[in-house]
């Protein structure tokens, strides 16, 4: 009709590869629900609008997340609602006319914040919002426990790319398409968008275990995506393998590896274990960061769909085991991968559209909550 295109603004800070991916899925939900009825436009607020040091958030949380006991810290020491509440209106007065100015060029009909959440950051919850979706059951619960009503939040799952719920090529195709070996069980290992966690050793370890020396054969092949992180790509290219193994950079179509492969390596991000969920992969945690993802670990073991262990060798056994001895845990595991899997979560959002929702990610790298300054702006009522 003549209604003119409404504007949805989607905040997010590009920290990991997570933010970036929900924000990604909503964009890609929207065109596929409405077509061109409405501009969706994805901002890296602190980036665009602020200064030191929320302008340099992307560059902090790397160096945090490799210096571990820091983040500890960080992400504790403004946990404390009366810290938060000080530091945020400090740094909210501080930048709120900027952001405003900003982001009001974009005439924004709905504002989407990408939160995150789990071992939540209090900062995420705000009474002021219009709906607050939530990832999971659990987080509801702290959103409530932090003062937000019943009518305000929704459950429904991280919002996870379309293209992992839709339906796929067949793995068959998928390994033809990628050149993987069309037999061999394959095993993903990754480490976020940044390639963190214990990648290299765990890629050593594997290349030994999947060789049977007996044999003179491999028993499986390994899928390595380093994400950003450039030296582990390097490093892994010039190793010598005894097994088929590809290294990958940062790939686009995380659906299509995933399909391709039988079971998944990687840390406790939301992002990748939801995704891994979708397409049935058994998981291997081998690391989680302090605070937001610690949640993560025991949500994917207890139900089944997972193990837990930080040791490289035994990462490397556990593979070795699901690829010959022990292939009837690798199935069961798989079946309750699919059941805890919520590929819809992205399509639920349907009940009219509230001036600004909260999407919450179940891990929390960004502890700064926006929220705060929409209400200086008068932006929530
Ligand atoms: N990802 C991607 N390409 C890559 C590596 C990662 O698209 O090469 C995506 C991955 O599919 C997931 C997200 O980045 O959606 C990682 O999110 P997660 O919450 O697991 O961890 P983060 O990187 O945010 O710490």
């Amino acid at each position: 009709g003549a209604t003119r295109t409404k504007n949805v603004l989607i905040l997010m800070s590009d920290t990991g590869g997570g933010h970036r991916a929900s924000a990604e899925a909503i964009r890609e939900a929207f065109k596929l629900e409405y077509g061109d009825e409405y501009n969706i436009i994805v901002k890296d607020v602190w980036k665009e609008y602020t200064g030191w040091p929320l302008n340099d958030m992307e560059r902090q949380y790397k160096f945090m997340v490799k210096h571990v006991q820091l983040w500890k810290v960080a992400f504790h020491s403004t946990s404390p609602r009366w810290i938060h509440n000080c530091y945020l209106a400090a740094i909210a007065a501080y930048y709120a006319k900027e952001v405003e100015a900003g982001l009001m060029e974009y005439r924004p009909d709905i504002i989407i914040i990408i939160t995150d959440l789990n071992s939540c950051h209090p900062t995420w919850f705000h009474p002021g919002v219009n709906r607050c979706y939530c990832p999971s059951k659990e987080v509801a619960k702290r959103a409530a426990l932090d003062g937000l009503e019943d009518s305000q939040i929704r459950v429904f799952g991280l919002p996870i790319r379309p293209s992992f719920a839709l339906a796929i090529l067949s793995k068959d195709e998928l390994r033809e398409e990628l050149e993987l070996d069309p037999d061999l069980p394959a095993v993903l290992l990754m480490g976020g968008g940044e390639g963190m966690g214990p990648v290299k050793k765990t890629a050593l370890a594997l290349g030994e275990s999947l060789y049977d020396k007996e044999l003179g054969k491999p028993l499986g092949q390994l899928i390595i995506i380093c994400g950003r992180n450039k030296v582990l790509k390097s490093t892994l290219e010039s190793h010598e393998w005894a097994i088929p193994v590809k290294v990958r950079g940062f790939e686009t179509q995380m659906e299509k590896w995933m399909g391709a492969c039988d079971c998944i390596i990687t840390k406790a991000g939301p992002g990748t274990i939801a995704e891994a969920l979708i397409r049935g992969l058994p998981i291997i945690l081998n690391d989680y960061i302090p605070g937001q993802e610690k949640g993560n670990v025991p949500y994917v073991v207890d139900n089944g769909a997972g193990v837990f262990t930080r040791s490289p060798k035994e990462t490397a056994r556990i593979v070795k085991e699901w690829f010959s001895t022990r292939t009837d845990e690798l199935k069961r595991m798989s079946e309750n991968a699919l059941k805890l899997a919520q590929p819809e979560a992205v399509f639920r959002h349907r009940e009219g559209h509230p001036r600004t929702c909260a999407s919450t990610r179940s891990s929390c790298e960004y502890p700064l909550r926006i929220d705060i300054i929409f209400r200086k702006l008068n932006m929530i009522d």
